[in-house]
């Protein structure tokens, strides 16, 4: 939803967010990667519902400022109601959100969109889950995992990068999480026949590229930091850089690929 700058916007944001007390073993982290289990099925994040609510504001008031029209006049109504709401009624709206039991009734009561709630809780989250995150990776051996599900809450990649040694590490647009796979295998469904497995690239866009797979049907736009240069930092924001490369997105959907595979 929105604009790069917006999210861009977003992104630079900082919250202060409590530090998650991590007090299951290694051993036990460890089991649930061997396992195939995310690590918030063991550990789930605890989520304060003032602290949700303020990031969601926020959120809400830089969409406004960056939309104009309807969606700036349904993000300001969004900032206004959080703010207006007590502290049960926050708690009723956050708890509806991070369950998935709904906020229709939420927003019909105070005039607001609930699918702008959910788009927006789904940026609002993101400070949460990558404190979250940080805090499973300093203790939890990440490197056993190789599935293309992000280790510590399940979600899909939307990218990936190719590190200087030739890694490929898949990042998580909920959590920030990034984990190593297999370098020559499709990264949505790890076919590993390279046959099945081209490239698209724009001038404009490289080193970024699209990897399009015939086996599943799906893409996965790549960035290749094999050659320097300022997007081989490793601490590139690769959610950003995904709503920079767009046109990447729109070349591989042309020939028919879609994110996360065809559909079944
Ligand atoms: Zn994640
Ligand atoms: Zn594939």
């Amino acid at each position: 939803m929105g604009s790069y700058d917006f999210l861009k916007a977003w992104r630079e944001q900082s919250f202060q967010v409590e530090s998650p007390l991590v007090s299951v073993s290694e051993a036990d982290l460890e089991e649930a990667l061997q396992a195939g289990a995310p690590l918030i099925t063991l550990v789930p994040p605890v989520i304060s519902a003032d602290g949700f609510a303020a990031a969601l504001a926020v959120v809400a008031g830089l969409l406004a400022e960056h939309q104009s029209g309807d969606a700036a006049a349904q993000a300001a109504a969004v900032k206004g109601a959080i703010q207006k709401a007590g502290p049960s009624e926050r708690a009723a709206l956050v708890q509806g959100l991070l369950d998935g039991t709904g906020v229709e009734e939420w927003a019909a009561q105070r005039g607001v969109l609930a699918g702008m709630l959910d788009a927006l809780a789904g940026l609002a989250i993101q400070p949460f889950m990558a404190r979250h995150a940080a805090a499973l990776a300093g203790v939890a051996p990440l490197g056993l995992w190789r599935q293309n599900a992000c280790p510590i809450c399940g979600s899909a990649p939307d990218v990936c990068r190719i590190d200087p040694d030739n890694m490929r590490h898949l990042h998580c647009p909920t959590c920030d999480t990034q984990w190593e796979h297999h370098r020559l295998s499709c990264p949505t469904c790890s076919t590993d026949d390279v046959k099945k497995v081209s490239l698209l690239t724009l001038e404009e866009l490289k080193p970024w590229r699209v990897e399009i797979c015939d086996a599943c049907g799906g893409y996965m736009k790549t960035l290749d930091q094999r050659h320097g240069g300022l997007l081989a930092r490793p601490k590139v924001d690769l959610f950003l850089e995904d709503a920079r490369t767009l046109q990447l997105d729109l070349l591989a959907e042309e020939q028919g690929y879609r994110r996360g595979g065809r559909l079944q």
